[in-house]
């Protein structure tokens, strides 16, 4: 069941449970006599988040970014509340374009089954349009809004005083999933290592994550998570020595969190897919690889794997060396 307790003064931490995937958190940010409401936690949490925010008044809802876990509560606070709802306008785009999915993605991905995209999709066409856009150095009462792309295209997280409310940008038991989204100018893993460094570099006493548990010193996990990543970027560029050309064939060579490509169920298929051509773009972008057409990547005439490493070593701004 629901619990809430205080992080600070004026700061108030909703931890929804249940029957959920993965226990998700909400935050309630003091503005004058009301509240701010940072994420609405899943559809089926409703009734949990409905009940504590019975006796308090709210200003606004904020949502990180549109995953199911932090949105799925969005249009029924939003009706009970009749309260003006912000997120990032890349949010927008990205749910638009997943609307619109055709059946070209489709096709792609011809042998994943993406039924599942259809539920998902199910909730997010009744997210209630934005009232505003959440933009980065956007000020709430005592926070701060930045943009912090990578995990999702318009991801933003909340600098305060003390303590920076992180969404899924950094956790702890998982890492966050790094999803090819096909936004002009969009590269998802260089902005995701960006994002983090920008937030592990934060003076704050202590990042708030939306799952698990809170980081006071960022810094291992930084490099834990680069390292993970060059692991990654490592195995996607062996697939391509073997000459291995098919997003779907380098993400049968990648070692994933919980188990090999075909033990994966169609929507942990799915993140891996798209988070293969994240891995791809990065080589693509150092000179690795070279970006065919239809969704196939070759070996470029002159790969470097230093150039590589040079890249996030660059990226991570001294935190990590490879
Ligand atoms: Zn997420
Ligand atoms: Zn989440």
């Amino acid at each position: 069941m629901a619990e809430t307790w205080e992080l600070a003064e004026g700061v108030e931490v909703v931890e929804l449970d249940g029957d959920v995937e993965l226990p998700v958190r909400c935050f309630l940010l003091k503005e004058d006599e009301k509240r701010i409401l940072v994420d609405t936690g899943y559809g089926e949490t409703v009734p949990q988040l409905l009940n504590i925010l019975e006796k308090r008044r709210l200003s606004s809802i904020v949502l990180t970014h549109l995953h199911i876990d932090h949105s799925g509560g969005a249009l029924a606070v939003k009706k009970a509340k009749n309260i003006p709802i912000i997120y990032h306008r890349l949010e927008l785009e990205t749910l638009n374009q997943a609307i619109n999915l055709d059946k070209s993605i489709h096709r792609m991905f011809a042998d994943v089954s993406v039924d599942f995209l259809q539920e998902a999709l199910h909730v997010l066409k009744v997210l209630p349009a934005p009232d505003f856009f959440a933009e980065d150095g956007m000020a709430m009462s005592m926070w701060r809004l930045m943009h912090t792309p990578g995990h999702t295209p318009g991801h933003v997280i909340l600098v305060g005083e003390n303590h920076a409310i992180t969404g899924d940008l950094i956790l702890v038991k998982e890492t966050s999933n790094v999803a090819y989204v096909p936004l002009p100018g969009y590269h998802p893993l260089r902005n995701y290592l960006e994002s983090l460094v920008k937030v592990a570099s934060l003076d704050v006493e202590m990042l708030v994550p939306s799952h698990g548990p809170l980081i006071k010193d960022p810094m291992p996990r930084v490099r834990e998570i680069f390292s993970h990543h060059r692991e990654r970027l490592r195995q996607a560029a062996s697939a391509l020595e073997k000459g291995r050309t098919s997003i779907r064939e380098v993400a049968e060579e990648i070692r994933w969190s919980k188990g090999s490509f075909s033990s994966l169920t169609p929507l942990d298929k799915w993140l891996a897919l798209l988070e293969t051509i994240s891995h791809l773009d990065f080589l693509a972008e150092t000179g690795y690889a070279i970006h065919g057409n239809s969704l196939t990547y070759t070996l470029s005439n002159n790969p470097d794997w230093r150039n590589v490493e040079q890249k996030l070593e660059q990226l991570s701004n001294g935190i990590y060396r490879p």
